[in-house]
């Protein structure tokens, strides 16, 4: 095979660790960073380049690692007849609107919505859809922000100024309000698919959210909901002419799994892939835009991950644990900000959660919230 150069929308940290991923296949990153507009190295953010159009003109292959792009810039990425997956699936990733049809389109199981405009969709989603129920703006929501919970009737005059100042706070803007899923637990599916249809398809994760951000991911082994998972994948990988990896999340509600929201993109519940799964979701990735044959899913063993939120440092004693990864992503600390996070692995399930536990009990408990709880249900 020969050196491929693929150029990534968005310079963080999935670029950063599809970057390393790449580097042993000879696949070289650079990335477009939406903010200064300027092509960064992933790893050093040195600007390395000269411009968009000449980062086009150079790559063999572009992709993204997030959805919410000017489409100014997805649309001469499109011109340039190398951008995969499509832009038609980094849209739906980044609209709700568009990301409702498609579910429905693939005959991928939902939640119930209507989409909000002005304050009469309001009432009419509430008859329609009912209370309580979820408002989220259909373009820009990432981490749970840009939601709302209406639960009584009483809240509707209070949730339209807020929902409206929103609306009229974006160009396009609208909210889309679901009926409120009543699930057990959330799980996750990540697969690849190629252009010429082959897929693969990881194993499910099952995620912990505390205010509305991952905090916690666990591979599992579940045939049943795996299986359902996987027919919602290829249907919408299908629909969609998708070539990547994509990741869907789902709610699961007593067995029956609905579709939450999809990314076209990798995904933050696929990273216990680097240390959990015979080839990665990253190198996955890459393959497949780069039409190569895709790498085995397959996991190797009990894995789990823990994200880093708003730290940007864990005691080195975390080094000494035996199968604890951890992977920093370089970036700026903020509150709340995902800065890396730690893949714990076991030979067993059992030994998975005794790394886990013991991991839990020298993190500081502010910055995990809920880890040691969660691991203890596991
Ligand atoms: P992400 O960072 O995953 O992109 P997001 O901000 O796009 O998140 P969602 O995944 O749609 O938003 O919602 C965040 C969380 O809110 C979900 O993981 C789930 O816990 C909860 N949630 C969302 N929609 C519903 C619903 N219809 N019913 C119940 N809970 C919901
Ligand atoms: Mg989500």
């Amino acid at each position: 095979m020969a050196n491929k150069q693929v150029l990534v929308l968005g310079a963080g940290q999935l670029a950063r660790m599809m970057s390393l991923a790449g580097a042993p296949l000879n696949i070289d990153i650079s990335a477009f960073d939406v903010g200064s507009e300027q092509i960064v190295h992933p790893l050093t953010k040195n600007v390395i380049g000269h411009g968009l159009n000449n980062a086009i003109a150079s790559a063999d292959v572009i992709t993204a690692e997030f959805e919410h792009i000017p489409h100014s810039v997805l649309d001469i990425c499109e011109k340039s007849g190398k951008f995969l997956p499509t832009t038609q699936a980094i849209k739906a990733g980044g609209d709700r609107r568009i990301e409702k049809q498609l579910l429905n389109d693939s005959k991928a199981a939902n939640a119930k919505y209507a989409i909000i405009e002005k304050r009469a969709d309001l009432d009419a989603a509430i008859e329609f859809v009912g209370i309580p129920m979820v408002l989220k703006t259909a373009l820009g929501g990432y981490d749970g922000k840009g939601q709302w919970r209406l639960t009584d009737a009483k809240q509707v005059d209070q949730i339209w100024k807020k929902v409206s100042a929103a609306i009229e706070a974006t160009p396009h803007q609208a909210v889309v309000a679901e009926e409120f899923v009543p699930f057990e637990r959330e799980v996750s599916l990540v697969g690849a698919r190629r252009v010429n249809g082959e897929v693969a398809i990881y194993p499910l994760a099952e995620n912990v959210h505390v205010n509305g951000v991952l905090s916690l991911s666990v591979a599992i082994d579940e045939p049943e909901l795996q299986s359902q998972a996987a027919t919602m994948f290829t249907a919408i990988a299908e629909q969609l002419d998708y070539v990547g990896v994509l990741a869907i999340e789902f709610f699961d509600v007593k067995g029956k799994l609905l579709v939450n929201e999809i990314a076209p993109r990798v995904h933050n519940s696929g990273h216990w892939t680097q240390q959990g799964a015979e080839v990665c979701q990253f190198e996955n990735h890459l393959r497949a835009v780069c039409n190569l044959p895709l790498g085995s899913t397959q996991a190797i063993r009990h894995t789990a991950m823990v994200n880093i939120l708003g730290q940007n440092r864990v005691p080195e004693s975390v080094l000494s644990m035996p199968q604890c990864h951890i992977h920093w992503y370089g970036k700026e600390q903020r509150p709340g900000r995902k800065m890396g996070h730690i893949n714990v692995c076991g030979h067993s399930h059992q030994e998975m959660k005794e790394i886990l536990t013991q991991l839990a009990s020298v993190l500081e408990p502010a910055a995990f919230p809920e880890l040691k709880d969660r691991v203890s249900k596991l």
